[in-house]
């Protein structure tokens, strides 16, 4: 084998039943909601605070690290999303193994991303699949949450077609799934983006300026990077205090990125901006509640009453912090922790 596979498996939890996958039809591709964070610093995550969420496999520049045996199922993608039922007849974490990709901080790109195609090539193998049918992005089945793996690709210059035939060259080379595999992927895009360029990527960040709320009214996300999207680029860039040019490059991706997401999972996760204490009532409390039920902090109910359940949950979350004070108020301090973990979930 070319990269060797550890496995070191999490502790049975919510993050592990147990469950068995009885048939893999599929892979969902991923990268991590956390950038920078290390392959073991997810399984200690995962092993540590036992999410209601997880995924098999989780690949830096060091390790393809098999957190989840590959015959249990793992929770990488809602039950509740269609897609995958429409494409595969199954939902992913029936049917699926979910692989992350790690990257940011000091993980080396080019490391991670061989290993992650290596081991989508040697599960296409495993497991009888075609890469170009049975590969999934996260982002594919779940648009409405979900950027993953793309937005970690981009930041590198890398398509999704352009991933999926490097998994497919490197499964057609069998010989480069016995050994090391040393070719760097020979579909990087040039950035920036400028007019006129045009492609799937193109539209990808066409998507990512609508969510992002400077919408394209007359052409759309058409894959054509034309005036309007050049407009639009420029007024991102205003917004954001970047260089005003109109060209994607790394930076304006960065930027864009981090919007996105941060806009996808404000609107899941809400939380008011007050301070709420033992007493208070409303939906300002429930959204408190189900942030901490979201963070494994359960308050019991999502009632909207600021109870004695509710304040207990608050002061759990709080003690795992030095910097807060285990009082069970929520407040602005309270709640920058809040986001802070929602954002790495
Ligand atoms: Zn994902």
């Amino acid at each position: 084998m070319a990269y060797e596979i550890t496995r070191d498996y999490i502790s049975f939890g919510n993050a592990r039943s147990g469950e068995k996958l009885k048939e893999v039809k599929f892979i969902v591709s991923h990268s991590t909601g956390n950038p920078g964070s290390t392959a073991y610093a997810n399984r200690n995550y995962f092993n540590n605070h036992q999410p209601y969420a997880s995924a098999h496999t989780f690949i830096d520049d060091r390790y393809i690290l098999e957190i989840i045996p590959l015959d249990e199922k793992a929770w990488h993608v809602l039950y509740s999303k269609p897609t995958d039922n429409r494409m595969f007849g199954a939902d992913a974490n029936d049917a699926a193994i979910g692989v992350e990709l790690c990257y940011g901080g000091n993980i080396n790109f080019t490391e991670a991303y061989n290993r992650y195609v290596w081991y989508h090539a040697y599960l296409c193998q495993k497991f009888n699949l075609d890469p170009s049918k049975h590969i999934v992005s996260h982002r594919t089945l779940d648009p409405e949450r979900r950027t993953d793996p793309l937005d970690a690709f981009r930041l590198y210059g890398i398509t999704w077609d352009g991933f999926i035939s490097d998994v497919s060259r490197m499964l057609e080379s069998s010989q480069s799934l016995k050994n090391r595999a040393s070719q760097v992927p020979s579909t990087f895009l040039r950035l920036p983006l400028k007019i006129g360029d045009r492609g799937p990527f193109v539209k990808e960040v066409q998507e990512d300026l609508i969510r992002a709320g400077f919408p394209l009214p007359k052409y759309g996300a058409d894959g054509i990077f034309g005036e309007e999207t050049e407009r639009a680029v420029m007024a991102f860039q205003k917004q954001y205090g970047l260089h005003i040019d109109g060209l994607v490059g790394r930076e304006t991706l960065t930027k864009l990125t981090e919007v996105v997401k941060s806009k996808l999972y404000n609107e899941e996760f809400p939380l008011p901006n007050k301070v709420l204490k033992r007493g208070d009532t409303g939906e300002d409390v429930k959204m408190v509640q189900r942030a901490l039920k979201h963070l494994n902090f359960d308050p019991k109910d999502i009632d909207g009453i600021y109870g004695k359940k509710t304040e207990n949950a608050v002061r759990r979350f709080q003690s795992m912090y030095a910097a807060l004070k285990d009082d069970g108020i929520y407040g602005p301090n309270t709640r920058k922790f809040m986001k802070m973990e929602l954002q790495q979930k």
